[in-house]
């Protein structure tokens, strides 16, 4: 507590704050850094939850070094403010002394599905629920928190810190659905049939792109999200270590530089594996990991061969053993035991096959309009997130959320006004 406020009181309370302009979800940064430099813990945490309903994991795996820090005026001559330390601090106080209590509204407002409860659907929740709407979440996984309990690695995002904040989201009388896959177990039409004024889908990209060369199918190659889905499923216990598919012991090499290639090859070598190779087809500074992600995998061990691709993947007996690297269009061959794909995403076909009138486009990202923002072209249907190809981050994806939260109030405002005339 000494440290975050004496860290707080270096602030200088900008008048124009270059932090607030850095951050995408415009949080009040200088307002509740001057709440904690004063030990105001509790109003520091109330001007939070106006902009965002995942300090916590803000506070853990955004881009400061290119957000609020990058842009904070003391950077330029000296230190700038550890924003996201500061943020981290007060959700995981306000997280174990149970500080705010929040005064909920009745939900008399409308009614809203969201579908999927990833960083847009839990935002979107949180947002609709403090102004009033009945929202309840359907989830196809047994637990909440898509890409944020399955997709970052515990030792980025603790499962605790997420179980913790989407405790508060539930405080706020939002109702979750866990176990039930929309467009298999229930569709979209069904929902509206149930009574939903609108229903939001943040459903994300969960559908891995695939490498198309020979060899990508044998049973040693794995897509980096279901390698990590798994590790998160053995970490909680839930599935046994020879699921996990990485053993001690192997030669894993990773395809993509991206944030989850990163995650991925720091994961195989906590799970055991002796060495992880990540191949990249662009140089160093083409890469789309952050800078820091990159440099703790340094740090861990990972290996990186830059303009380099894998042009075949051999096995003997079906059992991977060897791959074939190309570089400057020269072919080399090396042991190997796994290949990870972090290729890319996009979205899966399951809610828009098992829909009427939902538009996509030719990769299967959602189309959306800008009136009301973020509707597509089923009425009352939003997408937001991953699946409509905006976003990149997990504040990204909140972001786009709270504009998407707002088409939905005046869409929703709109039908029940026209209804009752
Ligand atoms: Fe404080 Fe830096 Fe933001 Fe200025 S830019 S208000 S010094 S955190």
């Amino acid at each position: 507590m000494a440290e975050a406020v004496a860290e707080a009181k270096r602030c200088l309370h900008c008048k124009v704050p270059q932090c607030k302009k850095g951050c995408p979800i415009s949080n009040d940064i200088p307002e509740w850094i001057h709440e904690l430099s004063m030990g105001n813990m509790g109003n520091a945490m109330a001007i939070i939850n106006n902009k965002s309903n995942l300090p916590a994991v803000c506070g853990r795996v955004c881009a400061h070094e290119r957000q609020c820090e990058g842009n904070c005026v003391l950077g330029k001559k000296g230190k700038h403010i550890d924003i996201g330390k500061l943020e981290r601090f007060i959700a995981d106080f306000d997280s174990e002394m149970r500080l705010t209590q929040e005064r909920i509204p009745a939900k008399d407002r409308g009614r809203v599905a969201v579908i999927g409860s990833g960083p847009a659907g839990l935002t979107i929740a949180g947002i609709l629920a403090r102004k009033g709407f009945a929202v309840e979440i359907f989830e196809m996984e047994p637990e909440p928190g898509g890409v944020l309990m399955f997709g970052i690695p515990e030792y980025r995002l603790p499962k605790d810190v997420v179980r913790n904040e989407i405790r508060k989201i539930e405080q706020l009388g939002v109702v979750f659905h866990l176990g039930v896959c929309i467009g298999q177990d229930l569709t979209v039409d069904q929902l509206f049939d149930q009574g939903f004024d609108a229903v939001f889908m943040g459903t994300g990209a969960g559908k891995p792109k695939r490498l198309d060369i020979p060899g990508c199918n044998l049973p040693g190659v794995r897509q980096a999200i279901w390698f990590l889905r798994r590790v998160s499923l053995y970490n909680a216990g839930l599935i046994g270590r020879d699921e996990v598919r990485v053993n001690e012991g192997e030669k894993v090499f990773v395809v993509g530089c991206g944030n989850t290639a990163m995650d991925a090859a720091r994961t195989a070598l906590r799970m055991g594996a002796s060495e992880v190779t990540i191949v990249y087809h662009r140089t160093i500074e083409r890469m789309s990991a952050l800078r820091a992600e990159y440099d703790d995998a340094v740090r861990e061990g990972v290996k990186f061969r830059w303009e380099s691709s894998i042009s075949r993947i051999l096995n003997t007996d079906g059992v991977l053993d060897r791959i074939i690297i190309n570089h400057d269009g020269k072919d080399e061959t090396v042991m190997a035991d796994k290949v990870i794909l972090a290729v890319g995403s996009q979205p899966a076909a399951r809610i828009v096959s098992t829909s009427k009138g939902i538009e996509i486009d030719e990769k299967g990202y959602v189309l959306t309009r800008d009136e009301p923002y973020g509707m597509t072209t089923r009425k009352g249907l939003f997408a937001g997130g991953d699946v409509t190809n905006r976003p990149a981050t997990v504040v990204h994806a909140m972001q786009d959320a709270q504009r998407v939260a707002e088409g939905i109030e005046r869409y929703v405002d709109a039908v029940r006004l026209l209804r009752n005339l």
